[in-house]
């Protein structure tokens, strides 16, 4: 009989098996592999031995493997069990294995791994759909794109009109992982965690029914697509088949049906806006017009027979016409703005006599309130004068007309970060707070169906405008039925 040369005959073995071969020492350093393992991996031993398994093994199994290794180490009962490794190209081998512990004669302890490569018998889970020729007929010339993985993601088989779909040939995807393929990078992490748990509890909210997400092209582009997954029970392990169409196009016209529906009713809202516009307008116009008209018809009944009791009817006369043209300036400062032809002309001015003098003027308007000035700074402005002093008396007259019965206006100006900061406050009505941005947009009325308080909801629009010119900006605070506070800031000359 022949004498078996043990260590020769395992040898050989250890190199020619098929089989990934790699001892590890406490450390999980490797400290042999052999033939299979090198040339699968792609390495040489020398660029290998004394570096960790981990630098080998897919950044997904890394903690599984080191989980069992360590269970093994502590039980020393091995299961079979899936993982992946890396190869020198970056590319994924599949392997199914055991991991044992050993002793050395010294009593060191290593670990041995087992590893058989699947990746190619990826082949075996889908042959149940190659050996089904209707399946894989229909497989082949579905309408829709048809994806089909197994419970590790690896993509197992990949339609012609996946192909299409995707930009992807069969032959570059199966065998990857889907979710690095496909999925946007925003998603991977919920999509690990939704496969996961299904394979933990056997839910799973996505399958069996019709969903709208994004995907990645193989372009870097991110499309809507259709996805239904169904999945299937494959010799104990589940199967996910996925069937997609790429909805772009049908995405691209609901979204320009839901922009049309948008413009029309925005035209609809303007439209209606217009109208309530024209309504408010000729109500504002023809008051003060009808009082004109009266005064003057007193006016020339009393001139024959006492013409000193003319005058306080031209004066009321005056006044209104005043307050007519007022109103058709702001009109036209209106379509001004619309044409983009409102402009300042600035000069530097010192701002609180500038202040104290627009002040004094508004309080002649609205002698039924006292405008208490709490602190003006002194600083220089570049303003158009007359633009600014309308700004202020658009404040003060509105902290005059929303405030009845109260009749306390605050003004107070700060310094801040090269501004000066200029507020009017009221004790008034208040603006509810999600109305507050509103009120500096064109013909806004908080109130629009109260007749209680007069206006064309544009005062605010055309300060709000000749601070912008300005280079300020302006804005308000109100707590709604205690008062208001309109602030706006100008830049300080240097
Ligand atoms: P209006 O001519 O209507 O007063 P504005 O453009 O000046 O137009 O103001 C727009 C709206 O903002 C007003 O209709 C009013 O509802 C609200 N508003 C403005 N100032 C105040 C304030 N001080 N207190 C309460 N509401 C205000």
């Amino acid at each position: 009989m022949q004498e078996i040369n043990f260590e020769g005959h395992f040898k050989d073995l250890f190199d020619n098996t098929s089989d990934l071969i790699h001892f590890l020492d406490i450390d999980a350093k490797i400290e042999l592999v052999n033939s299979a393992w090198l040339s699968t991996l792609g390495y040489e031993l020398h660029e290998i031995v004394g570096k960790s398994i981990f630098n080998f093994i897919h950044p997904d199994y890394t903690q599984d493997y080191k989980t069992r290794r360590e269970r093994i180490i502590s039980m020393g009962n091995a299961d079979v069990f899936s993982t992946a490794f890396i190869t020198n190209k970056k590319e994924t081998i599949y392997a199914e294995g055991q991991i044992s512990v050993n002793r050395s004669p010294h009593k060191s302890l290593y670990t041995r791994g087992v590893f058989k490569n699947v990746s190619g018998s990826i082949i075996y889970e889908t042959k149940l759909f190659e050996s089904e020729s209707r399946l894989k007929a229909l497989f082949t010339s579905a309408p829709d794109g048809v994806i089909i993985i197994n419970e590790d993601q690896v993509i197992l088989d990949w339609n012609t009109k996946a192909e299409k779909i995707f930009g992807y040939k069969a032959e570059e995807v199966v065998g990857n992982l889907m979710s690095e393929t496909i999925i946007p990078h925003k998603y991977r992490e919920a999509h690990k965690r939704g496969m996961q748990h299904f394979l933990e509890t056997g839910v799973g909210p996505v399958l069996n029914k019709t969903i709208e997400i994004t995907a990645l092209h193989k372009a870097g582009h991110e499309f809507f697509i259709n996805l239904s997954i169904s999945n299937v029970l494959l010799k104990g392990k589940w199967i996910f088949i996925g069937f997609l169409s790429d909805i772009t196009e049908r995405k691209r016209t609901e979204e320009q049906l839901i922009r049309k529906e948008a413009e029309l009713l925005q035209s609809k809202v303007l439209e209606e806006r217009k109208d309530e516009f024209i309504s408010i307008a000729s109500h504002e116009l023809k008051t003060p017009l009808s009082t004109i008209k009266a005064f003057t018809q007193i006016a020339i009944a009393s001139c024959d027979n006492n013409p000193d009791k003319v005058k306080p009817y031209l004066e009321k006369i005056n006044h209104y016409t005043d307050k007519l043209s007022e109103l058709v300036n702001e009109l036209l400062d209106v379509s001004k703005i619309e044409a983009g032809k409102l402009k300042i002309d600035t000069l530097p001015v010192e701002l609180s006599s500038f202040l104290k003098d627009s002040i004094q003027a508004v309080q002649h308007i609205i002698p039924d309130h006292k405008i208490l000035v709490r602190e003006i700074k002194e600083a220089i402005v570049a303003i158009d004068a007359g633009r600014l002093e309308q700004v202020i008396t658009n404040l003060l007259g509105n902290a005059a007309k929303y405030s009845p019965g109260k009749n306390e206006i605050y003004v107070n100006t700060e310094l801040n970060n090269g501004s000066v900061i200029v507020s009017v406050t009221d004790l008034g009505i208040g603006i509810p707070q999600k109305k507050l941005d509103k009120v500096f947009t064109r013909f806004y009325r908080v109130n629009e169906h109260d007749n209680q308080f007069s206006g064309l909801g544009i005062g605010l629009y055309i300060s709000a405008e000749i601070i912008k010119q300005h280079g300020g900006k302006i804005w308000a605070e109100s707590t709604e039925g205690s008062g208001s506070t309109f602030y706006f800031s100008l830049p300080l000359q240097n």
